[in-house]
């Protein structure tokens, strides 16, 4: 199979196959990730859960100490040194089982204490001598809670913990890059640790989100995901504790996504796939259609104009120049902005050294004596135009940085094709088809242009008797000798001194030429004429000869009167016997 073919059939399925492969290894990336996320919210749990309880098994030995104590003021002191190294417990109290007098080491206030509110869990798993309170508020602002020894007399030495120092040792505890853990009281709804220390005594509202309703339900541990302040959050909690705390660990959706490298990388390869197959097709829609506007230009000024437009949106350049080249003169020209033609250089032999499909970047040192001429004094690109084995034009365009040279390779081959057709059909519209020469309306054209013009001559001719050519021989012969006439009118009057050779009609032709005088006018046409008259054509082995005449006249005055006088000049050729020529030397 054709390597293009190939591509085009193997390209989509790799690139499906591509994304697809590279969309599973992300997904495959992202549940790691997501359950790497699980697994350090579980391990957060854990690890907060001990910290916690190692703080209430420290407190439960101070417990134990104070309850040593031989009276109340060895009571008070230990109570005071213990508070004075732990600034995390905010108080002692001692709680009268009898009285129920509760008496604060720091002389405190014990309102809040005797809040009928507050709830003791005992921490069976230890000794069912001591409990932990649901946290309260002990003065405005400041979070605490309790844990209580009751002692042999049914009184309760409590130690308080300030729920701003006592939890932030869990402060360092996060889940991937954006994560968060904190915990909550369950029999209060309340937060207990919050990163945000603001926060603590406050009421969780995830917490009341959705995962209490599971743990009302019986659950203790898990996973719980939910939506808060436009965010998806995963979150795991534990509260399978004797103190009804719950643990809540996680992290946002988002972070997992960030944090799993081959998800966003994927994300960014494919993005960056569909940008670069989105921008390739709009480019190469564009180039397209601009390129086809090439093809319905009506003259070379606006092709001219639009390629120039063209080059402008594809390519970085700091200068365009078009020249047009003529082959039969030879010229190298420009066309201005109104359409007129001016020649640039006039040199045959450079044509020769540009050679099709060439595409050449060069420095100013090494400018073609065209492009010097055009003041090309930069780097620059040179892109000849051919029409087959024919230069037809020369773009030149200036450019500091090298640019595509696939989008210079086709901006060039629809130029060819586009400029070779614009001069087709420039040719099918001026010329007659059958000779090549000239119709008559280039013929008028040209003899407008030229009108005036010291040594312009024009000369009328009529082949003799071509109606029995015709008749004797047949039409197809009559047509071979039109077409050998305009062969013999081309080898006799060549360029540049032939300003135009036409077929006018039907066997009448029309030579507008160059001459030094009269004389030289006459002798041009006597010598073509004698050409014509010695010359004869074999058709089927059947030699044809004919004969000519021709009338002359100077191209002054108008189109008209020159045509008429030719034409006169001509009728009075025929007059005197045909196979004449005859000047027209009526001056105005
Ligand atoms: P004269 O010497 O007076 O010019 O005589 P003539 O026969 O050449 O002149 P006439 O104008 O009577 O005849 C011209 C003929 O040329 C008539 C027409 O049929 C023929 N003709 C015109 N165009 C073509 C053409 O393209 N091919 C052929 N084969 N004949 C043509
Ligand atoms: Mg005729
Ligand atoms: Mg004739």
């Amino acid at each position: 199979m054709a390597l293009p073919k190939l591509l085009i059939r193997t390209l989509r399925p790799y690139i499906i196959l591509l994304v697809l492969g590279m969309i599973y290894a992300a997904y495959q990336q992202l549940n790691k990730s997501e359950q790497s996320a699980y697994q350090q919210s579980f391990s957060n749990l854990k690890t907060a859960s001990e910290l916690i309880f190692s703080q209430v098994g420290a407190a439960a030995s101070q417990l134990y100490l104070l309850d040593d104590s031989a009276s109340i003021s060895d009571f008070d002191n230990s109570a005071k040194n213990i508070l004075q190294l732990t600034p995390i417990y905010s108080d002692i109290i001692y709680v009268n089982n009898e009285t129920h007098q509760y008496r604060s080491v720091l002389l405190n206030p014990t309102d809040s204490e005797q809040h009928s509110e507050m709830s003791w869990h005992p921490l069976n798993s230890i000794t069912s001598k001591l409990a932990v309170s649901s946290v309260y508020e002990k003065i405005p602002d400041v979070w605490v809670f309790a844990v209580k020894y009751i002692q042999e007399s049914g009184n309760e030495i409590w130690i308080e913990f300030n729920l701003k120092y006592a939890t932030q040792s869990l402060r360092g505890l996060k889940t991937l890059d954006h994560g968060y853990v904190f915990v909550v009281d369950g029999t209060t709804g309340r937060l207990v640790f919050h990163p945000d220390p603001s926060r603590i005594g406050s009421p969780s509202v995830s917490y009341h989100a959705g995962i209490s309703e599971l743990i009302e339900t019986g659950l203790r541990f898990g996973k719980y995901e939910y939506y808060y302040k436009s965010q998806f959050k995963m979150s795991v909690f534990d509260g399978d504790n004797p103190i009804n705390w719950v643990f809540i660990s996680g992290t946002d959706r988002s972070d997992i996504l960030s944090t799993s490298y081959q998800f966003s990388l994927t994300a960014i390869v494919i993005g960056s796939l569909l940008f670069l197959a989105v921008a390739i097709n709009y480019l190469t829609y564009q180039l397209n259609q601009n390129l086809a506007d090439l093809n319905s230009r009506e003259d070379l000024a606006d092709f001219k104009h639009k390629l120039r437009d063209i080059l402008d949106r594809f390519c970085h350049h700091n200068g365009v120049q078009l020249c047009f080249y003529d082959a039969d003169y030879g010229h190298f020209t420009t066309i201005d902005y109104h359409g007129n033609s001016n020649i640039v250089l006039k040199d045959k032999d450079l044509a020769k050294h540009f050679s099709p499909s060439s595409l050449s970047y060069t420095g100013k040192r090494y400018a073609d004596p065209l492009a010097k001429k055009l003041q090309i004094n930069s780097r620059h690109y040179t892109i000849p135009l051919f029409d087959k084995e024919s230069l037809i034009a020369v773009i030149y365009m200036k450019a500091t940085f090298p640019t595509y040279r696939s989008i210079l390779r086709m901006i060039r081959d629809y130029s060819e094709v586009a400029l070779t057709n614009l001069m087709l059909h420039k040719k099918l519209r001026s010329k007659d088809v059958m000779t090549h020469l000239d119709n008559k309306l280039t013929l008028r054209d040209k003899i407008d242009a030229n009108i005036d013009k010291e040594g312009t001559y024009l000369a009328i001719l009529d082949i003799d008797h071509f109606k029995r050519i015709n008749d004797n021989q047949g039409h197809l012969v009559g047509d071979q000798v039109i077409t050998h006439v305009a062969d013999l009118m081309k080898k006799c009057f060549p360029k540049p001194n032939s300003l135009s050779l036409a077929r006018f009609g039907g066997e009448e032709f029309c030579i507008l030429f160059r001459a030094n005088d009269e004389n030289d006018a006459y002798e041009q046409c006597e010598m073509f004429r004698h050409l014509v008259e010695k010359s004869k054509i074999v058709v089927d082995d059947m030699p044809v000869q004919y004969t000519v005449s021709i009338g002359i006249t100077s191209n002054t005055i108008s189109q008209n009167i020159a045509i008429g006088r030719a034409d006169k000049a001509l009728y009075q050729a025929k007059g005197l016997g045909r196979n004449q020529v005859v000047l027209n030397t009526f001056q105005a």
